[in-house]
């Protein structure tokens, strides 16, 4: 199969662009979302419906409808109205998206993604348009374009690569963002958006584990690390007037391998006696919202800082995610804040006051950990990962929406001993994405993820032809999810684990037992290390 899907064509095709018919075609479009989570977010046009029917079941006044909502939007984001004004059509973003590497569609150029809207725009928001309609570059607005939105604002994982190569920083992310929340206008969306959403309103989670099952998770992870370590391992769950509450993905205690990086932190967090809690209420700072509407990702974002009033914490540590960051850094503070009933963040260890973080008050875990490692607070032996030859992908989210570059590396650096990166063109700002992200990692549409995360696994073939490289790590909770099956395809023999698994197999905790095995349960030496 890998060889059909190396079959990318770069002609161009043929037909005119603005052409909006497009075929739904097994394995590169997502599922509609259920009535049943319409209904319980309260989002209108609750329906059974697919995107291959020729029938949306479209509310009679859709039309009117999405117009009034750009308009809305067009005075409420300035961002939004400057994108819609702005491009030049140089055409620097055009071969800087994945998805558009992956399957050579036009369309999917981040210049063309953002002309489908904003063809439109001109057609019914600007003079010339109105006036000279298709003669000014604009669109009809017609059920064939929303059809054609849907497919391709769902063909984007929001992953902002495109933006960093713009002169004008024109960021199609955000064009995308506004392009979803136009169509869920409509009763437009995806099941593997909503149902996780619906899962957070329930239960503060995406995957709709109740409190008690939270601490069912929690209670089995620590009792797990007790018999790795053979120390005393306890979690806080709810407890009031701990110094700091930490919030993880929800993936990080019922995904594999996920949960070996839950074993990670809960490690860290016992060696160095942290004072914290974790909340079954606040037990997701995953937030799906973000991949549906900026009043969706307000909504269930708001838990964090509640739950931090509620338990009286000083300030909040966050585990390893990427849209996580994305919400936390950027627009939490704003949405939900601000946060003047918690503190400036400073380690209890080192006392480093994590001034990045003065008005969020919350910082990263990997800057928490690199500044320990930093102060050297932690006994590491990254002898313990020599089975690994590691490099690391950069998640878009933490790469390119708060600048987390160094110091996972950082981390990695000293608990590993044999450490390659990628390519520079691939890593850090230019990341690319996994082609999984905003939604999109569900099994339906696996054509499409292959082809969007082929450059991501090209450049992990490099690094493994080179340096033999075998194990990629990461600190997003949907990267952990979807990349085994990115590197089976299209690399094997790479394993995907988080940074701090890594950090966990190589801490060397005070009165532990001697440890054979990672925390995976396998041997810590593997047979070719043994015999290199
Ligand atoms: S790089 Fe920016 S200005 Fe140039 S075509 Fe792309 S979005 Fe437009
Ligand atoms: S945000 Fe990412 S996926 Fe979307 S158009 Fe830009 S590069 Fe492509």
């Amino acid at each position: 199969m890998s060889d059909k899907l190396l079959q990318i064509e770069q002609r161009p095709p043929q037909g005119d662009w603005k052409d909006p018919k497009v075929e739904f075609r097994k394995g590169v479009f997502c599922y509609s979302a259920l009535p049943k989570n319409l209904n319980y977010l309260g989002l209108p046009n609750a329906r059974h419906w697919q995107p291959f029917d020729a029938d949306w079941k479209l509310p009679p006044d859709w039309k009117r409808t999405i117009l009034d909502g750009m308009k809305d939007r067009l005075n409420k984001y300035r961002s939004f109205r400057l994108f819609m004004d702005t491009c030049v059509r140089c055409g620097a973003c055009a071969d800087k998206c994945h998805f558009y590497i992956g399957s050579s569609d036009p369309k999917n150029m981040p210049v063309l993604r953002a002309e489908l809207i904003r063809s439109v725009y001109r057609r019914y928001f600007t003079l010339t348009g109105r006036i000279f309609g298709a003669l000014a570059g604009g669109r009809e607005l017609t059920e064939d374009v929303i059809k054609e939105w849907f497919y391709y604002f769902y063909q984007c994982t929001e992953c902002r690569r495109c933006s960093v190569f713009c002169p004008y920083g024109i960021d199609t992310a955000e064009i995308t963002m506004i392009g979803r929340e136009l169509l869920t206008l409509i009763g437009c969306n995806i099941n593997w958006v909503l149902e996780p959403v619906a899962n957070c309103f329930r239960t503060g989670n995406h995957l709709g584990i109740q409190p008690h099952g939270f601490k069912d998770s929690i209670d089995f992870a620590a009792d797990e690390l007790s018999e790795i370590t053979g120390l005393p391992i306890e979690v806080p769950i709810n407890h009031k007037g701990a110094e700091i509450l930490f919030v993880m993905p929800s993936a990080d205690y019922f995904g594999e391998p996920h949960y070996y990086t839950l074993l990670g932190y809960l490690m860290l967090f016992h060696e160095i006696g942290l004072d914290y809690t974790v909340s079954a209420f606040s037990s997701d700072g995953g937030n799906f919202g973000l991949f549906t509407s900026h009043e969706m990702m307000k909504r269930l974002n708001a838990k964090v800082y509640d739950e931090a009033r509620r338990l009286g914490v000083k300030w909040i540590l966050g585990g390893e995610c990427g849209h996580m960051w994305r919400v936390m850094h950027q627009y939490m503070d704003t949405m939900n804040g601000p946060a003047d009933f918690l503190e400036p963040p400073v380690s209890p260890v080192t006392g480093t006051v994590f001034e990045n973080a003065r008005s969020t008050k919350m910082v990263h875990i990997c800057e928490f950990t690199a500044d320990l490692i930093h102060h050297g607070k932690l006994k590491l032996d990254p002898s313990r990962n020599d089975k690994y030859k590691v490099t690391f992908h950069d998640s878009c989210n933490p790469a390119r929406a708060m600048g987390l570059l160094e110091e996972p590396r950082y981390v990695l650096r000293n608990v590993c001993n044999n450490f390659h990166d990628m390519p520079e063109n691939t890593i850090r700002e230019q990341t690319f994405c996994c082609g999984s992200g905003s939604g999109l990692g569900t099994d339906e549409n696996l054509e499409m993820r292959l082809r969007g995360g082929f450059p991501r696994a090209n450049a992990v073939k490099y690094v493994k032809e080179k340096h033999g490289v075998n194990l990629l790590a990461c600190i997003c909770a949907i990267d952990k999810a979807t990349l085994p099956a990115l590197m089976d395809y299209w690399v094997g023999g790479v394993e995907v684990a988080g940074v701090h698994e890594l950090l966990g197999n190589a801490l060397v905790m005070t009165g532990e037992k001697e440890r054979t095995t990672d925390l995976r349960g396998e041997p810590l030496v593997s047979e070719e290390t043994i015999h290199a």
